[in-house]
Protein backbone atom coordinates (compact mmCIF):
# COMPACT_ATOMS: atom_id res chain seq x y z
CA UNK A 1 0.00 0.00 0.00
CA UNK A 2 1.64 3.63 -1.42
CA UNK A 3 2.71 5.53 2.27
CA UNK A 4 1.07 8.25 3.14
CA UNK A 5 2.08 11.30 0.39
CA UNK A 6 0.63 14.08 1.60
CA UNK A 7 3.46 17.09 1.61
CA UNK A 8 3.98 20.04 4.00
CA UNK A 9 5.22 23.27 3.00
CA UNK A 10 6.88 25.02 5.38
CA UNK A 11 4.96 28.51 5.51
CA UNK A 12 5.60 30.10 8.70
CA UNK A 13 9.58 30.21 10.31
CA UNK A 14 8.97 27.59 12.99
CA UNK A 15 7.87 24.75 10.61
CA UNK A 16 11.15 25.22 8.51
CA UNK A 17 13.56 22.55 9.05
CA UNK A 18 15.90 23.06 12.23
CA UNK A 19 18.81 22.04 9.71
CA UNK A 20 17.96 24.37 7.32
CA UNK A 21 18.18 27.02 9.92
CA UNK A 22 21.43 25.91 11.48
CA UNK A 23 23.10 25.94 7.75
CA UNK A 24 21.44 29.55 6.58
CA UNK A 25 23.07 30.64 10.47
CA UNK A 26 26.75 29.17 9.64
CA UNK A 27 26.73 30.66 5.92
CA UNK A 28 25.17 33.75 7.00
CA UNK A 29 28.11 34.20 9.68
CA UNK A 30 30.96 33.92 7.04
CA UNK A 31 29.51 36.45 4.92
CA UNK A 32 30.43 40.03 4.31
CA UNK A 33 27.71 41.13 2.04
CA UNK A 34 23.80 40.35 2.39
CA UNK A 35 23.14 36.96 1.70
CA UNK A 36 21.25 35.49 -1.56
CA UNK A 37 22.46 31.71 -1.78
CA UNK A 38 20.32 28.54 -2.39
CA UNK A 39 20.06 25.64 0.02
CA UNK A 40 18.81 22.11 -0.20
CA UNK A 41 18.25 19.52 1.91
CA UNK A 42 19.20 16.36 0.72
CA UNK A 43 17.56 14.32 3.76
CA UNK A 44 14.26 15.78 3.07
CA UNK A 45 15.00 14.98 -0.89
CA UNK A 46 15.67 11.28 -0.46
CA UNK A 47 12.61 10.79 1.98
CA UNK A 48 10.55 12.70 -0.72
CA UNK A 49 12.21 10.22 -3.72
CA UNK A 50 11.60 7.16 -1.65
CA UNK A 51 8.03 7.70 -0.82
CA UNK A 52 7.37 8.40 -4.39
CA UNK A 53 9.10 5.33 -5.70
CA UNK A 54 7.75 3.38 -3.07
CA UNK A 55 4.48 4.49 -3.42
CA UNK A 56 4.45 3.26 -7.61
CA UNK A 57 2.17 -0.01 -8.20
CA UNK A 58 5.14 -3.18 -8.44
CA UNK A 59 6.62 -2.90 -11.89
CA UNK A 60 6.29 0.66 -13.00
CA UNK A 61 9.35 2.16 -12.95
CA UNK A 62 10.30 6.23 -11.53
CA UNK A 63 12.85 7.84 -14.03
CA UNK A 64 14.19 11.67 -12.44
CA UNK A 65 14.31 13.74 -15.68
CA UNK A 66 17.51 16.01 -14.53
CA UNK A 67 16.98 18.69 -16.10
CA UNK A 68 14.64 20.42 -13.29
CA UNK A 69 17.81 20.06 -11.33
CA UNK A 70 21.52 18.50 -12.61
CA UNK A 71 23.61 19.64 -9.10
CA UNK A 72 26.06 16.80 -8.35
CA UNK A 73 24.73 16.46 -4.92
CA UNK A 74 21.11 16.16 -5.86
CA UNK A 75 21.50 13.20 -8.54
CA UNK A 76 23.95 11.27 -5.95
CA UNK A 77 20.82 11.69 -3.39
CA UNK A 78 18.68 10.16 -6.52
CA UNK A 79 20.91 8.02 -7.66
CA UNK A 80 20.32 5.02 -5.73
CA UNK A 81 16.50 5.59 -5.12
CA UNK A 82 15.10 5.94 -8.78
CA UNK A 83 15.44 3.90 -11.57
CA UNK A 84 17.20 6.33 -14.44
CA UNK A 85 17.77 9.39 -15.42
CA UNK A 86 16.08 11.42 -17.96
CA UNK A 87 18.27 13.64 -19.88
CA UNK A 88 18.20 16.00 -22.65
CA UNK A 89 22.28 16.95 -23.73
CA UNK A 90 25.28 16.01 -24.26
CA UNK A 91 26.27 18.07 -20.76
CA UNK A 92 23.55 16.01 -19.28
CA UNK A 93 25.11 13.18 -20.75
CA UNK A 94 28.30 14.12 -18.71
CA UNK A 95 26.44 14.80 -15.46
CA UNK A 96 24.80 11.89 -15.14
CA UNK A 97 27.57 9.83 -15.99
CA UNK A 98 29.73 11.94 -13.42
CA UNK A 99 27.43 9.89 -11.32
CA UNK A 100 29.53 7.79 -8.19
CA UNK A 101 25.86 5.57 -8.65
CA UNK A 102 25.48 4.60 -12.34
CA UNK A 103 22.26 4.28 -13.43
CA UNK A 104 20.06 3.47 -16.26
CA UNK A 105 19.44 6.69 -18.71
CA UNK A 106 17.41 7.75 -21.81
CA UNK A 107 17.72 10.68 -24.16
CA UNK A 108 14.43 13.19 -25.15
CA UNK A 109 14.38 15.90 -26.46
CA UNK A 110 14.51 17.87 -29.60
CA UNK A 111 17.41 18.72 -31.76
CA UNK A 112 19.76 16.13 -30.82
CA UNK A 113 22.88 16.69 -32.35
CA UNK A 114 24.98 14.12 -34.43
CA UNK A 115 27.58 14.48 -31.75
CA UNK A 116 25.15 13.80 -28.66
CA UNK A 117 23.95 10.55 -29.87
CA UNK A 118 27.80 9.17 -30.57
CA UNK A 119 28.40 10.69 -27.06
CA UNK A 120 25.07 8.52 -26.13
CA UNK A 121 25.93 5.10 -27.84
CA UNK A 122 29.61 5.22 -26.58
CA UNK A 123 28.53 5.73 -22.78
CA UNK A 124 26.23 3.23 -22.79
CA UNK A 125 22.63 5.34 -23.56
CA UNK A 126 19.46 2.47 -22.46
CA UNK A 127 17.16 4.18 -25.04
CA UNK A 128 16.52 6.87 -27.50
CA UNK A 129 13.02 8.43 -27.33
CA UNK A 130 12.98 9.53 -30.99
CA UNK A 131 11.07 12.59 -31.31
CA UNK A 132 11.43 13.02 -35.43
CA UNK A 133 11.53 11.02 -38.97
CA UNK A 134 14.95 12.95 -39.80
CA UNK A 135 16.12 10.98 -36.31
CA UNK A 136 15.66 7.72 -37.07
CA UNK A 137 17.11 8.23 -40.57
CA UNK A 138 20.43 9.90 -38.13
CA UNK A 139 20.60 7.18 -35.72
CA UNK A 140 19.98 4.80 -37.95
CA UNK A 141 23.22 5.88 -39.16
CA UNK A 142 25.11 6.55 -36.28
CA UNK A 143 24.14 3.16 -34.70
CA UNK A 144 25.49 1.20 -37.70
CA UNK A 145 28.69 3.08 -37.68
CA UNK A 146 29.37 1.94 -34.31
CA UNK A 147 27.85 -1.69 -34.83
CA UNK A 148 25.47 -1.32 -32.14
CA UNK A 149 21.95 -2.67 -32.23
CA UNK A 150 20.41 0.48 -30.27
CA UNK A 151 17.00 0.31 -28.30
CA UNK A 152 15.16 3.19 -29.06
CA UNK A 153 11.08 4.68 -28.01
CA UNK A 154 9.31 7.01 -30.37
CA UNK A 155 7.77 10.06 -28.91
CA UNK A 156 4.10 10.68 -29.62
CA UNK A 157 2.05 13.64 -30.25
CA UNK A 158 -1.33 12.04 -29.69
CA UNK A 159 -4.16 13.38 -30.79
CA UNK A 160 -6.13 14.07 -28.02
CA UNK A 161 -9.95 14.17 -27.77
CA UNK A 162 -11.53 17.86 -27.06
CA UNK A 163 -11.69 17.09 -23.04
CA UNK A 164 -8.24 16.22 -22.53
CA UNK A 165 -6.46 18.56 -25.01
CA UNK A 166 -6.83 21.77 -23.47
CA UNK A 167 -3.79 23.48 -21.52
CA UNK A 168 -1.61 21.09 -22.92
CA UNK A 169 1.37 22.06 -24.13
CA UNK A 170 3.70 19.70 -25.12
CA UNK A 171 0.80 17.23 -27.25
CA UNK A 172 -2.40 17.71 -29.29
CA UNK A 173 -1.33 20.90 -30.73
CA UNK A 174 1.27 22.29 -32.63
CA UNK A 175 4.99 21.45 -31.01
CA UNK A 176 8.24 20.24 -32.25
CA UNK A 177 8.45 17.68 -29.66
CA UNK A 178 7.60 14.28 -30.71
CA UNK A 179 5.47 12.58 -34.00
CA UNK A 180 2.21 13.05 -35.01
CA UNK A 181 -0.22 10.29 -33.68
CA UNK A 182 -1.21 10.77 -38.15
CA UNK A 183 2.84 9.68 -38.79
CA UNK A 184 3.41 6.74 -36.14
CA UNK A 185 2.55 4.59 -38.65
CA UNK A 186 5.29 5.67 -41.14
CA UNK A 187 7.83 6.37 -38.38
CA UNK A 188 7.31 2.82 -36.90
CA UNK A 189 7.38 1.59 -39.98
CA UNK A 190 11.00 3.56 -40.78
CA UNK A 191 12.42 2.10 -37.63
CA UNK A 192 11.83 -1.64 -38.36
CA UNK A 193 13.34 -0.96 -41.41
CA UNK A 194 16.21 0.35 -39.45
CA UNK A 195 18.83 -2.55 -39.05
CA UNK A 196 20.62 -0.84 -36.08
CA UNK A 197 17.55 0.34 -34.66
CA UNK A 198 15.09 -1.87 -32.62
CA UNK A 199 12.12 -0.28 -31.44
CA UNK A 200 10.79 -1.33 -27.83
CA UNK A 201 7.91 1.03 -26.90
CA UNK A 202 6.93 4.71 -27.20
CA UNK A 203 6.67 7.98 -24.89
CA UNK A 204 4.62 10.85 -24.45
CA UNK A 205 5.24 13.68 -22.29
CA UNK A 206 2.20 15.62 -23.30
CA UNK A 207 1.72 18.28 -19.97
CA UNK A 208 3.55 20.04 -17.49
CA UNK A 209 1.77 21.43 -14.04
CA UNK A 210 -0.42 19.06 -14.02
CA UNK A 211 -2.31 19.63 -10.32
CA UNK A 212 -5.08 17.54 -10.72
CA UNK A 213 -4.93 13.98 -10.20
CA UNK A 214 -8.38 13.33 -12.13
CA UNK A 215 -7.27 14.96 -15.09
CA UNK A 216 -4.03 13.10 -14.74
CA UNK A 217 -5.64 9.80 -14.82
CA UNK A 218 -7.88 10.69 -17.87
CA UNK A 219 -4.69 11.50 -19.64
CA UNK A 220 -2.97 8.26 -19.01
CA UNK A 221 -5.71 6.32 -18.59
CA UNK A 222 -5.96 7.92 -22.55
CA UNK A 223 -2.92 6.39 -23.31
CA UNK A 224 -3.13 2.43 -21.84
CA UNK A 225 -6.63 2.79 -24.13
CA UNK A 226 -4.33 3.52 -27.00
CA UNK A 227 -1.60 1.32 -26.30
CA UNK A 228 -2.31 -1.69 -27.97
CA UNK A 229 -3.43 0.23 -31.25
CA UNK A 230 -0.01 1.82 -31.39
CA UNK A 231 1.75 -1.51 -30.48
CA UNK A 232 0.04 -3.35 -33.34
CA UNK A 233 1.51 -0.51 -36.04
CA UNK A 234 5.03 -2.09 -35.28
CA UNK A 235 6.30 -5.69 -37.47
CA UNK A 236 6.95 -7.57 -33.94
CA UNK A 237 4.26 -6.05 -31.69
CA UNK A 238 5.24 -8.42 -28.54
CA UNK A 239 8.90 -6.37 -29.07
CA UNK A 240 6.96 -3.55 -27.81
CA UNK A 241 6.45 -3.58 -24.16
CA UNK A 242 7.78 -0.02 -22.59
CA UNK A 243 5.43 2.76 -22.54
CA UNK A 244 7.01 5.97 -20.47
CA UNK A 245 4.33 8.32 -19.49
CA UNK A 246 6.54 11.72 -19.09
CA UNK A 247 6.30 13.91 -16.04
CA UNK A 248 4.62 16.59 -15.80
CA UNK A 249 3.31 16.19 -12.40
CA UNK A 250 2.54 20.03 -10.79
CA UNK A 251 3.52 21.82 -7.91
CA UNK A 252 1.32 24.57 -6.26
CA UNK A 253 3.21 27.44 -5.37
CA UNK A 254 0.39 28.63 -3.97
CA UNK A 255 1.38 25.79 -1.63
CA UNK A 256 -2.52 25.36 -1.04
CA UNK A 257 -2.91 21.36 -1.71
CA UNK A 258 0.03 19.05 -3.11
CA UNK A 259 -0.44 16.51 -5.76
CA UNK A 260 -1.95 13.34 -4.61
CA UNK A 261 0.39 10.99 -5.52
CA UNK A 262 -0.70 8.03 -3.22
CA UNK A 263 -4.21 8.23 -4.88
CA UNK A 264 -2.66 8.13 -8.47
CA UNK A 265 -0.36 5.18 -7.65
CA UNK A 266 -3.39 3.37 -6.17
CA UNK A 267 -5.78 4.23 -9.09
CA UNK A 268 -3.13 2.91 -11.37
CA UNK A 269 -2.19 -0.21 -10.32
CA UNK A 270 -5.99 -0.87 -10.36
CA UNK A 271 -5.68 0.25 -14.50
CA UNK A 272 -3.43 -2.29 -14.82
CA UNK A 273 -4.26 -5.24 -13.02
CA UNK A 274 -7.76 -5.06 -15.23
CA UNK A 275 -5.44 -5.01 -18.58
CA UNK A 276 -5.09 -8.43 -20.27
CA UNK A 277 -1.13 -7.17 -21.52
CA UNK A 278 -0.04 -4.53 -19.78
CA UNK A 279 2.59 -2.42 -20.94
CA UNK A 280 6.11 -1.64 -18.53
CA UNK A 281 4.94 1.75 -17.36
CA UNK A 282 7.59 4.56 -16.57
CA UNK A 283 7.56 7.92 -15.52
CA UNK A 284 10.12 10.41 -16.02
CA UNK A 285 9.69 13.11 -13.64
CA UNK A 286 11.45 16.40 -12.60
CA UNK A 287 9.70 18.95 -11.13
CA UNK A 288 7.94 16.73 -8.52
CA UNK A 289 11.02 15.08 -7.39
CA UNK A 290 13.33 17.86 -7.17
CA UNK A 291 11.14 21.38 -6.18
CA UNK A 292 10.24 20.62 -2.63
CA UNK A 293 13.76 20.06 -1.16
CA UNK A 294 15.18 23.94 -2.14
CA UNK A 295 14.82 27.22 -0.85
CA UNK A 296 16.33 30.33 -2.26
CA UNK A 297 17.43 32.70 0.77
CA UNK A 298 17.39 36.75 0.08
CA UNK A 299 18.52 39.46 2.49
CA UNK A 300 16.57 42.46 3.01
CA UNK A 301 18.66 45.93 1.81
CA UNK A 302 16.27 48.63 1.28
CA UNK A 303 12.73 49.33 2.12
CA UNK A 304 10.74 51.82 0.40
CA UNK A 305 7.00 53.45 -0.77
CA UNK A 306 6.93 54.37 -4.38
CA UNK A 307 3.18 55.25 -4.99
CA UNK A 308 1.52 53.99 -2.46
CA UNK A 309 3.13 50.09 -2.54
CA UNK A 310 6.13 49.24 -0.58
CA UNK A 311 8.69 47.12 -1.74
CA UNK A 312 11.42 45.16 -0.27
CA UNK A 313 14.52 45.45 -2.30
CA UNK A 314 16.30 42.07 -1.62
CA UNK A 315 19.63 40.68 -2.10
CA UNK A 316 19.18 38.74 -5.60
CA UNK A 317 16.51 38.27 -7.48
CA UNK A 318 14.91 36.66 -10.67
CA UNK A 319 18.49 36.84 -12.62
CA UNK A 320 19.54 33.93 -9.93
CA UNK A 321 15.57 32.38 -9.11
CA UNK A 322 14.04 33.07 -12.62
CA UNK A 323 10.99 30.74 -11.78
CA UNK A 324 8.26 32.93 -10.31
CA UNK A 325 8.81 35.36 -13.57
CA UNK A 326 8.78 32.83 -16.15
CA UNK A 327 5.66 31.45 -14.05
CA UNK A 328 3.74 35.00 -13.67
CA UNK A 329 3.26 33.61 -9.83
CA UNK A 330 4.07 35.41 -6.66
CA UNK A 331 6.51 33.06 -4.56
CA UNK A 332 5.55 32.22 -1.39
CA UNK A 333 8.18 33.56 1.14
CA UNK A 334 8.53 33.17 4.90
CA UNK A 335 9.93 36.24 6.63
CA UNK A 336 13.13 35.26 9.33
CA UNK A 337 13.32 38.34 11.40
CA UNK A 338 17.09 38.96 12.71
CA UNK A 339 17.09 41.84 14.75
CA UNK A 340 17.86 40.94 18.52
CA UNK A 341 15.24 42.83 19.66
CA UNK A 342 12.15 40.41 19.10
CA UNK A 343 9.82 42.45 21.47
CA UNK A 344 8.03 44.44 18.61
CA UNK A 345 7.31 40.90 16.79
CA UNK A 346 3.81 40.63 15.04
CA UNK A 347 2.12 43.56 16.70
CA UNK A 348 -0.35 45.36 15.03
CA UNK A 349 -0.84 45.18 11.48
CA UNK A 350 0.65 43.33 8.92
CA UNK A 351 2.46 45.49 5.70
CA UNK A 352 1.70 44.65 1.96
CA UNK A 353 4.57 44.44 0.18
CA UNK A 354 6.32 43.82 -3.22
CA UNK A 355 9.37 41.73 -3.02
CA UNK A 356 11.88 42.76 -5.70
CA UNK A 357 15.95 42.14 -6.29
CA UNK A 358 18.44 44.13 -7.41
CA UNK A 359 18.10 44.35 -11.25
CA UNK A 360 17.35 47.31 -13.12
CA UNK A 361 14.23 45.87 -14.78
CA UNK A 362 10.74 46.54 -13.14
CA UNK A 363 10.45 42.90 -14.38
CA UNK A 364 12.53 41.70 -11.15
CA UNK A 365 9.48 40.72 -8.88
CA UNK A 366 9.92 37.65 -6.90
CA UNK A 367 6.10 38.12 -4.95
CA UNK A 368 3.87 40.57 -5.02
CA UNK A 369 1.11 41.44 -2.00
CA UNK A 370 2.85 39.52 0.86
CA UNK A 371 1.62 40.25 4.43
CA UNK A 372 4.73 40.67 6.19
CA UNK A 373 4.99 41.98 10.12
CA UNK A 374 7.68 44.28 11.21
CA UNK A 375 10.47 43.64 8.10
CA UNK A 376 13.60 45.31 8.73
CA UNK A 377 16.45 45.55 6.19
CA UNK A 378 19.01 42.87 7.45
CA UNK A 379 15.89 40.20 7.44
CA UNK A 380 16.07 36.89 5.46
CA UNK A 381 13.07 35.97 3.28
CA UNK A 382 12.84 32.32 2.43
CA UNK A 383 11.56 31.00 -0.99
CA UNK A 384 10.61 27.65 -0.54
CA UNK A 385 9.82 24.95 -3.58
CA UNK A 386 13.28 26.68 -4.96
CA UNK A 387 14.53 23.03 -5.88
CA UNK A 388 13.17 22.51 -9.11
CA UNK A 389 13.86 24.99 -12.27
CA UNK A 390 15.16 27.74 -10.14
CA UNK A 391 18.63 28.65 -10.54
CA UNK A 392 19.24 26.27 -13.84
CA UNK A 393 16.69 28.53 -15.36
CA UNK A 394 18.14 32.13 -14.35
CA UNK A 395 20.24 34.35 -16.53
CA UNK A 396 22.19 34.56 -13.88
CA UNK A 397 25.04 36.52 -15.88
CA UNK A 398 22.51 39.36 -16.22
CA UNK A 399 24.32 43.16 -14.70
CA UNK A 400 27.27 41.26 -13.79
CA UNK A 401 26.16 40.21 -10.79
CA UNK A 402 27.91 37.75 -8.78
CA UNK A 403 26.34 34.01 -8.92
CA UNK A 404 24.35 32.70 -6.33
CA UNK A 405 26.41 30.11 -3.76
CA UNK A 406 24.85 26.65 -3.26
CA UNK A 407 24.68 24.84 0.08
CA UNK A 408 23.81 21.27 0.02
CA UNK A 409 22.52 20.14 3.72
CA UNK A 410 23.47 16.31 4.80
CA UNK A 411 21.67 16.69 8.26
CA UNK A 412 20.37 13.16 9.28
CA UNK A 413 16.71 12.56 9.42
CA UNK A 414 14.76 10.16 11.38
CA UNK A 415 13.38 7.98 8.84
CA UNK A 416 9.99 7.13 9.96
CA UNK A 417 8.63 11.09 9.90
CA UNK A 418 11.25 12.17 7.94
CA UNK A 419 11.09 15.48 9.86
CA UNK A 420 14.55 16.71 11.18
CA UNK A 421 16.05 15.37 15.25
CA UNK A 422 17.09 17.47 17.65
CA UNK A 423 20.11 16.99 18.66
CA UNK A 424 23.95 18.54 18.30
CA UNK A 425 24.49 16.71 15.08
CA UNK A 426 22.02 18.80 13.30
CA UNK A 427 24.43 21.70 14.29
CA UNK A 428 26.39 20.86 11.50
CA UNK A 429 23.70 21.02 8.98
CA UNK A 430 26.16 22.25 6.13
CA UNK A 431 27.87 19.11 7.26
CA UNK A 432 31.37 17.16 5.69
CA UNK A 433 29.63 14.87 3.27
CA UNK A 434 29.62 11.77 4.94
CA UNK A 435 31.24 8.82 3.59
CA UNK A 436 28.06 7.27 1.89
CA UNK A 437 27.87 9.89 -0.27
CA UNK A 438 31.97 11.02 -0.68
CA UNK A 439 31.15 13.27 -3.63
CA UNK A 440 34.01 13.35 -6.40
CA UNK A 441 36.28 16.25 -7.02
CA UNK A 442 34.30 18.00 -9.64
CA UNK A 443 31.05 17.77 -7.44
CA UNK A 444 32.92 18.67 -4.14
CA UNK A 445 33.57 22.59 -6.06
CA UNK A 446 29.60 22.29 -6.35
CA UNK A 447 28.78 21.48 -2.70
CA UNK A 448 29.47 22.41 0.47
CA UNK A 449 29.83 26.17 0.85
CA UNK A 450 31.31 26.90 -2.26
CA UNK A 451 30.55 29.07 -5.05
CA UNK A 452 28.91 27.94 -8.25
CA UNK A 453 31.22 30.15 -9.71
CA UNK A 454 34.34 27.99 -8.79
CA UNK A 455 32.29 24.63 -10.11
C1 LIG B 1 10.95 18.36 -18.89
C2 LIG B 1 10.62 16.97 -19.24
C3 LIG B 1 10.27 16.06 -18.25
C4 LIG B 1 10.08 16.47 -16.80
O1 LIG B 1 9.02 17.33 -16.67
P1 LIG B 1 8.53 17.81 -15.20
O2 LIG B 1 7.40 18.71 -15.49
O3 LIG B 1 9.68 18.49 -14.58
O4 LIG B 1 8.15 16.57 -14.46
C5 LIG B 1 10.04 14.76 -18.62
N1 LIG B 1 10.16 14.37 -19.92
C6 LIG B 1 10.49 15.21 -20.89
C7 LIG B 1 10.59 14.73 -22.29
C8 LIG B 1 10.72 16.54 -20.59
O5 LIG B 1 11.03 17.39 -21.57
Amino acid sequence: MPESSVIDTPMSADTLPSRLLDAIEVQRQQLSDPMAAFFYDLSALSDHARRLKHGLPEGVELYYAIKANSEAPILETLAPIVDGFELSSGGEIARACGCSHPRPWVLSGPGKLDSDMRQAIDNGIEAFHIESLGEIARLQEIARDRGRQQAVLLRINPSLPDTLSSRLQMAGAPTPFGIDETDLAEAVEAVDNASHLQLVGFHIHAMSHQKEVARHQQLIGYYLSRWPEWRALAREPDALVQLNVGGGIGVDYSCRQQFDWSALCSWLDGQLRAMHNPPRLRFEIGRFISAFCGYYVIEVLDRKFSHGEGFLVCRGGTHQFRLPAAQSHDHPLIHLPQAVDETAGNAGEPESWTIVGQLCTPKDVLSRDQQLWDVAVGDLLVLPLAGAYGYNISHADFLCHPRPEQHFIQGACSPETGSPEAGSQERKAVSEPDERNEPSDTQRATSIGESATTA
